[in-house]
């Protein structure tokens, strides 16, 4: 599972630069860079969880510091630092962001597993919260993301092998928020998703459910994505009654082993475990969905996030939501926009400190950022092949305003015969403004966040 968020890039600190990179086909740059592939949790979901055997590795800082120089002088925006677990290398990263910020990076994030809000009894907890969000804001970072797998505690909790975190995580936020730090929910959406309360997730080969395409039953979409709403709708309760402001979902990330079903599906489509550079995959029915499941899935989130984008924060943008729900469920595939993964994104591995188009194309080793020239790559973008948020939604937010300048004539057919894709697109780049790009410096403004209470759509 994906751990870490990725906000759109805020609208106050869009520059020139952005704009001339957007009229020569480029995006603001992006890398994900794995810091360490240690961890100390025990997720199902992944491949790097405690008690899995495999040789550990840790970038480190005097290798790090002159890759970020030469991603700030080559246009790379924004970097995250994930894992495994950032915060256990928390003083490398926090000299890191700093050397980042001061070479002009200007979105800089990190995040956590929870494992420091375990000991919430203690008497020290206050201070040591304290002490945690002065060093992310005085490092820089300005995007934090706290992962959470479920509606109910005690399921993300036994998940996690964490026990305590999400009590400790609730009295923590008043004292980030105290100090100008908004930390964001990050969800791996799962089975567990609503917790307890949901209707039950079914697993495939369950004679009573249908998504797995070895069922002889027909699928009932319709009940799946009810399933969903409530499990979503439970979700975003729940983060909110914690004192969470602001939200991220990360799409599945199920491993397969053979390519999804589908005569349009190319034959290399499934990402693969064995293939993954970043091994935050897994092929757990916890987080394994069929393409109808995925379609229905979409479909769920994309009706339920306007119930709560008046209270909340949700990095989530629609119209990614709706070019998936209709890449999955058969819609129209128009104006649909790949991945810049290995064109404007990049991720780096722990082990080796290598470049790759993403976390997932682990056979493409690009070698050193230091080595690369991001600007002379003329790849035209066209990877599909997973959901991975952190690309997909910044690759779809930036497509039209690249179109604006490459194809103004294309988009403005687009616009004109896709009157729900138009009204989605606009009112997501109305909503990200509304936002601040969901930055974790900057207080949600509830008023603003107020014009954006919507009833139920149909999709
Ligand atoms: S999902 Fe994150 S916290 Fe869980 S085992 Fe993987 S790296 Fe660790
Ligand atoms: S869609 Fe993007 S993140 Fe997924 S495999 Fe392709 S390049 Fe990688």
């Amino acid at each position: 599972m994906t751990t870490h968020a990725a906000p759109p890039f805020s609208s106050r600190r869009f520059c020139l630069s952005d704009l001339r990179r957007l009229a020569r086909g480029r995006i603001p740059g992006q890398v994900v860079i794995q810091y360490t592939d240690r961890c100390n949790a025990s997720c199902v979901q992944c491949g790097m969880r405690t008690g899995n055997r495999f040789t550990r590795s840790t970038l480190r800082p005097e290798f790090l510091a002159p890759q970020i120089e030469a991603m700030a002088a080559r246009g790379v925006a924004a970097i995250s630092f994930t894992g495994g677990e950032p915060l256990l290398c928390l003083d490398d990263i926090a000299a890191l962001a700093r050397r980042a910020r001061a070479a002009g990076i200007r979105y800089v994030r990190t995040g956590t597993n929870g494992f420091f809000f375990r000991d919430h009894e203690r008497p020290d907890f206050a201070a040591r919260v304290a002490h945690l969000a002065d060093t992310l804001l005085g490092s820089g970072f300005n995007a934090f993301w706290i992962s959470l797998d479920s509606a109910d505690a005690d399921l993300h909790e036994a998940n996690r092998g964490l026990p305590g975190v999400v009590r400790g995580i609730a009295k923590a936020l008043p004292i980030f928020h105290a100090h100008g730090l908004f930390p964001a929910a990050n969800l791996g959406i799962n089975r567990h998703t609503g917790g307890h309360g949901a209707p039950p997730p079914h697993a495939p080969g369950d004679p009573g459910q249908s998504g797995d395409p070895g069922s002889s039953l027909p699928f009932d979409a319709a009940a799946f994505q009810a399933s969903f709403r409530t499990a979503f709708r439970r979700f975003y309760t729940f983060v909110e009654s914690l004192g969470f402001t602001t939200v991220n979902a990360c799409y599945p990330m199920s491993a397969e082993e053979t390519p999804p079903d589908g005569d349009d599906v190319p034959e290399d489509a499934a990402i693969t475990a064995h293939e993954a550079v970043y091994a935050a995959t897994s092929a757990d029915d916890f987080i394994r969905f069929s393409r109808q499941e995925k379609a229905a899935l979409f479909a769920a989130l994309f009706e339920v996030i306007p119930e709560f984008r008046g209270r909340l924060r949700i990095f989530t943008p629609r119209s990614s939501l709706l070019s998936l729900l209709r890449r999955y469920g058969g819609g129209p595939q128009n104006g649909h926009y790949p991945c810049r993964g290995g064109i404007d994104f990049f991720f780096m591995d722990a082990a080796r400190g290598h470049i790759f188009p993403c976390g997932y194309r682990g056979g493409e080793d690009m070698g050193h950022f230091s080595d690369l020239n991001p600007s002379a790559i003329t790849t035209k973008p066209f990877c599909d092949r997973c959901d991975w948020e952190c690309f997909r939604d910044p690759s779809e937010m930036f497509g039209p305003v690249m179109d604006a300048f490459s194809r103004p004539l294309s988009l403005a057919k687009r616009l004109c015969t896709d009157a729900m894709y138009r009204r989605t697109w606009i009112e997501d780049m109305r909503y990200a403004l509304a936002c601040d790009g969901c930055s974790a410096v900057v207080a949600p403004n509830p008023a603003r966040l107020a014009r954006f209470a919507r009833p139920r759509p149909s999709v």
